[in-house]
């Protein structure tokens, strides 16, 4: 397929962020693309190459970019001119169009592009490894440059630098299909299932352009591909716990470690995170004691990998586990840092789902199949029947250093991939006054003075848009750091500095420094108030103003395991707002 089809649709898209508007660009594209490359359009579409857990990440620098662009215009002042452009309008994959639209015709034997060629080559690119690579990658972008229209070009880049930004979320994608497919949208519930127990929207596409919807209906968990996690609603109080939940419910500890989905099949053990990362090269220790374990052929799994005292066995706190994040001496970390696996959920077992049995013959299949040991064991759990009973296991739980409970409905299925009222977590937090914390992207960093020369020793925060797919802020914050998280928030954050502030951040206030939005910490603070500079919720609450929060602090941790779309959203910030002005006047209340 010619991948000028595809730009095409790519120009189209981007001009319009109306939901409807997309599906139908969408749907015309699905049906001109032939049935062997739909998986591929489905995942360039999202700006990917394959589904998130292979972690295949094109990672092409700007430098390189403009490198490669210049490269092809084949003149020594490009650079300077790629420079100029990409000031002006904050977009590299624009700036190519223009330097290559002004490039002298001087290759007559273009070859067509295709969007094989085009994936191929990004393949190619995202899997180079080892020394000097950089120059190969330049070489095979340079090329593909050569044989593109200025439209191409631009989309090209657009892909290698990950700036493709369509807007387009997968329930939209999953619309188009079904439309395409079935002829029919309602069918996207289908299309939801195949895609929340597989996550790979390619596969999902195939499946029903070449099967058809019966495909669908049919398919399957496959182990080594994750299920996309069920997810709890909060709520505040036991009464509101036992009004939603009614009079018989289980409660489990909730404990604050790293959800780890441990794939198992004979030997081999795949474990995935919540955001569905592969995680397996940092818990080597589960990978060789989980399997001793377990007495099935094939299971998935669902637990909490939390850092433990060797010598109390007491939990310790999700920061303990940042240790694990590491690609060189894993091994000492493991030894420095011991964790024990904690299971809650069972998911898959000797070739069947168990996503449709309700929770207490999950929880009974999960104490079959696993006996438990030092390091393997079930998370503790009790049937609460009133508000005493919770109270109590309540105040167990935090004894024993966890967060609160999760309170789960006993005669209810696990419902991947969304988050419902079967599963509610109460949180210490939400019962005192300082109240809930946030978990905030960091999109900019002020240098630090004093004692914290060397380091970002303020960050802007921002909260995360649904519906308009951006990075709003909503504070700075200064406070709560420790000589040892600045450092290490400094080495997380120095290579994620960008040129230029990233399209998806909206924020008035200048930092001195921008960063790709993609790191997610925890803060808490005392208040919301209404902001004329912040642009978290603009105008929702009052014209003009957005929202902001009130002496924010950096509890300390830095939520790894989040992804900077699992961040607090605008929504959720709304609501505590509302929240706090009906229950009380100047008090800490989020
Ligand atoms: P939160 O991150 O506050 O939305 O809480 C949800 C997270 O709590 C899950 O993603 C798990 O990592 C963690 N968790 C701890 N204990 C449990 C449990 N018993 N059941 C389910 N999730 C748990």
């Amino acid at each position: 397929m010619e991948f000028s089809i595809l730009a095409d649709s790519f120009n189209k898209m981007e001009s319009t962020r109306k939901r409807l508007e997309l599906t139908q660009f969408l749907v015309e594209l699905f049906e001109k693309t032939p049935h062997e490359i739909i998986s591929k359009i489905v995942y360039l579409l999202q700006g990917k190459l394959r589904p998130d857990f292979e972690g295949i990440e094109l990672g092409v620098a700007e430098r390189l970019a403009i490198g490669a662009i210049a490269k092809s215009a084949g003149t020594d002042e490009a650079i300077k001119k790629i420079e100029e452009e990409y000031k002006k309008n904050g977009d590299l994959g624009h700036a190519a169009s223009i330097i290559l639209e002004q490039k002298e015709q001087t290759t007559f034997m273009v070859q067509d592009i295709t969007v094989e060629r085009v994936y191929d080559t990004l393949y190619t690119i995202a899997k180079l490894e080892g020394m000097k690579t950089q120059n190969r990658k330049m070489v095979h972008i340079a090329g593909l440059l050569n044989d593109a229209t200025p439209v191409e070009a631009k989309f090209i880049l657009k892909l290698l630098l990950g700036t493709l930004r369509l807007g387009i979320a997968e329930n939209t994608v999953m619309d188009a299909l079904a439309i395409a497919f079935s002829g029919n949208k309602d069918n996207r519930k289908v299309l939801e299932h195949a895609y929340s127990v597989s996550s790979d929207l390619g596969k999902v596409a195939e499946t029903i352009a070449t099967k058809g919807l019966e495909g669908i209906e049919k398919f399957e968990i496959m182990l080594f591909n994750p299920i996309r996690p069920m997810l709890a609603d909060r709520v505040k109080s036991e009464e509101e716990a036992i009004e939603k939940m009614g009079d018989e419910f289980a409660a489990e500890y909730k404990l604050d470690g790293e959800r780890v989905q441990v794939h198992i099949e004979g030997g081999k053990v795949v474990l995935f995170s919540r955001s569905l990362e592969n995680i397996s090269s940092y818990y080597p220790d589960i990978i060789e004691k989980i399997p001793k374990a377990i007495q099935a052929d094939n299971v998935i799994l669902e637990a909490e990998a939390v850092a433990i005292n060797e010598n109390t066995g007491e939990f310790l706190p999700f920061q303990e586990l940042m240790h694990r994040r590491r690609k060189y001496k894993i091994e000492k970390a493991v030894t420095r840092y011991p964790i024990t696996v904690n299971l809650f959920d069972i998911l898959y077992c000797n070739g069947k789902s168990c996503l449709e049995l309700d929770y207490k013959d999950r929880r009974e299949k999960l104490e079959k199949v696993v006996k438990e040991d030092e390091f393997v064991k079930y998370i503790p759990m009790s049937i609460v029947k009133n508000k005493n009973e919770i109270e109590d296991f309540f105040e167990n739980s935090i004894n024993a250093g966890s967060e609160g409970l999760m309170l789960k409905m006993l005669d209810k299925p696990y419902q991947a991939g969304s988050r419902g009222s079967y599963w509610l977590k109460l949180k210490r937090e939400y019962r005192n006054e300082l109240g809930d914390s946030l978990d905030l992207v960091v999109i900019g960093g002020f240098f630090g003075k004093g004692r914290r020369t060397g380091s970002y020793g303020t960050l802007l925060l921002a909260t995360y848009d649904e519906d308009e797919d951006t990075f709003t802020s909503i504070c700075k914050v200064g406070t709560g750091f420790s000589d040892e998280s600045l450092d290490q928030l400094y080495q997380i954050l120095h290579p994620k500095v960008t040129i230029k502030k990233n399209p998806r951040i909206v924020s008035e206030m200048e930092a001195d420094v921008w960063f790709d939005p993609e790191l997610v910490i925890e803060v808490v603070a005392s208040e919301i108030t209404l902001s004329p500079i912040h642009k978290a919720a603009k105008d929702v609450i009052r014209k003009d103003a957005g929202l902001a929060l009130r002496f924010p602090k950096f509890t300390g941790k830095i939520r790894v395991e989040k992804i900077a779309e699992d961040a607090s959203t605008n929504e959720e910030i709304i609501t505590l707002y509302k929240g706090q002005k009906k229950v009380a006047h100047g008090k800490n209340l989020i």
